[in-house]
């Protein structure tokens, strides 16, 4: 009887440990999931640009390598454009800076139409951009070709002029250069297919701006 009394009270002992146990296990979960919650949202800020809300250049490339390896293991196409606002300087020095982050932040909003699981956008710095596309030679120049078009529209109201208000008609308008690589005229490799259509870009620049080249 003695023995009984003392495994139930052991087993009393080992029931209110499990519920402690379990009441631990509980509270560490949920410390767990809000620190996980945190480093996300961190995550989230490191990668994306303040101005435009676009992927960073780092976050960019990771992003970049992983299409390229999944287009060769699928035997599947892709590309990259590289896009530079042309003459964006004389934005700055003729309508300020804020007219420039404007034009900037326009731009990115032009190119965010094409976001899609096909299709990766990111600021690269300054006023340079980088398109990832998985697709065709010809389906990727279409692309950069309505994206050079779609910026030909843009336009809007110098900032701080008091033209937003204003009948004023000081106006900001903008061009785009694009360089255009293949993975199926380049290879499946990063880097060169960057540096190929930074060539192509740069071609784009010495034949007169405002248009997509290929490399
Ligand atoms: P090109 O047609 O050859 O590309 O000429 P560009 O004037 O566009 O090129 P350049 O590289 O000479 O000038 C880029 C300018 O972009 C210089 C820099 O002050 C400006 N810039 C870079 N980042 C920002 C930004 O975040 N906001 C604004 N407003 N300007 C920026
Ligand atoms: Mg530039
Ligand atoms: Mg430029």
């Amino acid at each position: 009887m003695d023995r009984e009394h003392k495994m139930e009270t052991s087993l009393e002992e080992i029931r209110h440990l499990l519920s402690h146990l379990h009441g631990e296990v509980t509270a560490l979960e949920s410390s767990y999931s809000q620190v996980l919650s945190v480093l996300r949202k961190f995550e989230g800020v490191a990668n994306t640009d303040d101005l435009t809300g676009l992927l960073r250049r780092r976050a960019f490339f990771q992003t970049w390598e992983a299409i390229l390896q999944e287009c060769q293991r699928l035997n599947e196409s892709c590309g990259v454009l590289m896009i530079d606002i042309d003459h964006f300087k004389r934005v700055n020095d003729t309508h300020g800076h804020a007219t420039g982050d404007e034009v900037i932040k326009r731009v990115a909003s032009l190119l965010k139409q094409y976001e899609s699981p096909n299709c990766v956008v990111s600021r690269l710095g300054g006023e340079e951009f980088a398109v990832a596309i998985k697709g065709t030679d010809a389906e990727i120049l279409g692309v950069a070709e309505f994206i050079r078009r779609g910026a030909e529209k843009l336009h809007g109201p110098v900032v701080g002029s008091g033209s937003e208000s204003s009948s004023s008609n000081v106006e900001w308008k903008c061009t785009l250069s694009v360089g255009m690589a293949s993975a199926h005229k380049v290879g499946y490799d990063a880097s060169s297919l960057l540096k190929a259509a930074d060539e192509a870009l740069y071609v784009a620049k010495k034949s007169g701006r405002n248009q997509v080249r290929a490399a």
